[in-house]
């Protein structure tokens, strides 16, 4: 989708920290991290968020294997906390499916 910024770090057209990719997602460091470790997985095709993505047929056990070998690759795996933002009213402000990967001390979120 030509105006969303994810679709752009997909592209190559805006710069991104990869930590891994392949099989149709992709991983990169949040910009601002709010943890020691704040990851951001995307489907590389645009789906506005995870409503849209199941709403598409999208597969969420191949999505959810690939966030659970990017905490593997990361370093993280077996402490990690998972989110999603799904619309503007729970603070989705990236309109492109991303799941927050964090990890380290004082994890945002529920405790
Ligand atoms: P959300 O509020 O759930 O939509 O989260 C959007 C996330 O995208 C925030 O944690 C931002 O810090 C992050 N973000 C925004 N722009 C970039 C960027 N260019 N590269 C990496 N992360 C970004």
């Amino acid at each position: 989708m030509n105006d969303c910024l994810f679709c752009k770090i997909v592209a190559g057209d805006v710069p991104a920290s990869t930590v891994h990719e392949g099989d149709g997602y992709l991983a990169f460091d949040d910009i601002n991290p709010k943890a020691d470790r704040h990851v951001l997985v995307i489907p590389t095709e645009h789906h506005g968020n995870l409503d849209d993505y199941i709403a598409a047929g999208g597969d969420a056990a191949r999505m959810l294997t690939f966030v659970k070998e990017t905490a593997r690759v990361c370093g993280i795996a077996g402490r990690y906390r998972l989110i999603t933002n799904v619309g503007p009213a729970a603070g989705q402000e990236v309109m492109h499916l991303h799941w927050h990967l964090l990890a380290g001390d004082d994890l945002p979120g529920f405790h």
